[in-house]
């Protein structure tokens, strides 16, 4: 009975590697569906900007770029940051990083880039940090 067992367990250990991976592969497709619809809420933002920019131009209108798309620059800045925060997520789903200095994809565990030799922080920060901008997101499903 004991290698039945044995046998028993392999099998189990097997298919939760499997759905482990299954469950990469839907997580990082989530992931890009929700970074792509952050880069186009940045393109709605671009062309409003743009928009807005040709009206002042047309009623020969002088403005302060950095006061009157204030909101715009701060709502890009926002959403820039949560994409990168999603591709560092996305890296670490492949156990990979973003080396901190040359911005080259590097093994999670690797201490100091084997690129440019920059070491390299330790990677627990990073998952914390990924962490809590999804749990903003998540609210929407
Ligand atoms: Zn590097």
């Amino acid at each position: 009975m004991e290698i039945f067992d044995k046998i028993g367990k392999k099998a189990t250990e097997a298919y939760k590697i499997t759905t482990d991976k299954t469950g990469k592969i839907a997580k990082e497709t989530k992931l890009k569906i929700k970074m792509n619809n952050l880069k186009s809420d940045i393109s709605d933002i671009y062309e409003e900007i743009g928009k807005r920019a040709y009206e002042k131009h047309n009623l020969k209108e002088n403005v302060e770029l950095e006061k009157y798309f204030e909101q715009e620059f701060t709502e890009i800045d926002v959403l820039s940051e949560q994409i990168d925060s999603i591709l560092k997520e996305i890296l670490e789903l492949k156990d990979k990083k973003q080396c901190e200095k040359c911005f080259t994809n590097i093994d999670k565990e690797c201490k100091f880039c084997p690129n440019c030799g920059a070491k390299q922080e330790e990677a627990n920060k990073v998952v914390h940090e990924v962490e809590v901008v999804n749990n903003d997101n998540e609210s929407e499903n």
